[in-house]
């Protein structure tokens, strides 16, 4: 069953089209603010996620910013009643897959989701990423090693999810900055160590091998090797 997130503030067009999709068989969360929608799609894989952008509070651009940052798979449909150009532009520029003017034939809406989700399928093979006996999903966002579930907070996630792309290499402070806190990063402070501190002490048991190992004011390095 294909799963879709609505965030949309007018219930009235929330529940049209919830209604609308439970008739064509699709299962469908309506979440009435950005930050509502920031979290149950945090906590649950969507395989759509429309989104309004004119939202009170954190608006529909910056939700899907923060979707794409977090690494969200989704196909995201903006469906917006402003149509202007550059919204459209807007929306694609922060990592939106298809755009339908409000308003829209429902028919078309459920065309739109279809494609989007199956677009989606193709590629959701790749979106685990393995070494040794460490497992990411990046679908779910789930994080194991030896089949044993790690608990990651965002941060921590796009710290190993930066190794586990780019396995046995050394990664420079300023890549991992640049990657991980974008442009928020300050390289006066030592962040980057506390967080790799934070990470092995959840990836690292006893029994197993050392995976993320120190080279000396170089940077770091995800490997089964000393
Ligand atoms: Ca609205």
């Amino acid at each position: 069953m294909l799963r879709v997130l609505t965030i949309e503030d007018e219930r009235k067009v929330a529940r049209f089209i919830q209604k609308g999709l439970s008739a064509e068989g699709m299962e469908t969360t309506i979440a009435e603010s950005g930050d509502e929608g920031l979290r149950l799609a945090s906590e649950r894989a969507f395989d759509v996620i429309t989104v309004d952008l004119s939202l009170p509070g954190i608006d529909g651009i910056s939700v899907i910013r923060s979707l794409r940052e977090r690494q969200n798979a989704a196909g995201i449909l903006v469906l917006s009643a402003r149509g202007a150009l550059e919204d459209k532009l807007l929306g694609f520029g922060v990592g939106a897959d298809d755009y339908l003017p409000k308003p829209f034939a429902f028919d078309e809406l459920v065309v739109r989701i279809r494609a989007l989700a199956r677009r989606k399928t193709n590629f959701v093979q790749d979106l685990t990423l393995t070494y040794s006996d460490l497992e990411m999903d990046l679908r779910t966002r789930r994080v194991q090693r030896g089949g044993k579930e790690i608990e990651l907070t965002a941060r921590e996630f796009n710290l190993l999810e930066l190794f586990l792309r780019n396995p046995e290499q050394v990664l420079t402070r300023a890549k991992i900055g640049e990657a991980v806190w974008h442009e928020q990063f300050d390289r006066e402070t030592n962040v980057i160590e506390v967080y790799i501190m934070y990470l092995r002490k959840k990836i690292e048991t006893p029994n197993s091998p050392r995976l993320l190992h120190t080279t000396r004011s170089v940077g770091y390095r995800l490997s089964e090797r000393e």
